[in-house]
């Protein structure tokens, strides 16, 4: 990363590719590696060496390492699809992160149809379930459950602080 005072390393790939003696202040020597020398190879047919190191002498130091790693990216996808580069995975994955989302949405909606109906059964067994006791409670308590484990897996905040209207479960206390 720092300017290193001594420089008996071997060339940066970059210089070893273009056939030059890398000097202390290389531009490329801390993001082209010799140990990766297609990562150069990549970016310079599709950039061009020269536009590579006047962008890199542009931006800050701190984002180079970011840009390199982008534009090897961008040129080795171009290099695999020379059309549409890495825009075609762009696209796939957008595409993929819609039907994704379309999904999701869906089994949420699911999620909140089925919790909604195990509210409404759970609601309607506990009222019955009071009046019966009354009667007579002794036989089969394994009808039912009045602690069912059923697990929520979504929970919608929006269920606890807004009362979904009229309720003939609940309101009908004289
Ligand atoms: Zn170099």
């Amino acid at each position: 990363m720092a300017s290193s005072s001594s420089y008996s390393n071997p060339p940066c790939a970059a210089c070893k590719f273009l056939r030059r003696k890398c000097l202390s202040g290389c531009i490329f020597a801390p993001y082209f590696p010799p140990e990766e020398p297609t990562k150069f190879a990549n970016v310079h047919k599709i950039f061009g060496a020269s536009n590579v190191s006047k962008l890199l002498n542009e931006i800050l130091p701190h984002q180079r390492e970011d840009a390199v790693n982008s534009l090897a990216y961008e040129a080795e996808a171009r290099l695999k699809d020379p059309v549409y580069g890495c825009v075609g995975a762009i696209s796939v994955l957008q595409r993929q992160v819609l039907q994704l989302q379309k999904e999701l949405d869906a089994t949420n909606a699911d999620l909140m149809r089925y919790t909604n109906l195990v509210m409404n059964t759970t609601q309607r067994r506990s009222f019955d379930d009071h009046n019966r006791v009354n009667v007579g409670y002794g036989g089969g308590s394994d009808s039912f459950d009045p602690n069912p484990g059923y697990p929520v897996p979504y929970y919608c905040p929006s269920w606890s602080n807004g009362p979904p209207g009229e309720n003939p479960e609940t309101g009908g206390d004289d």
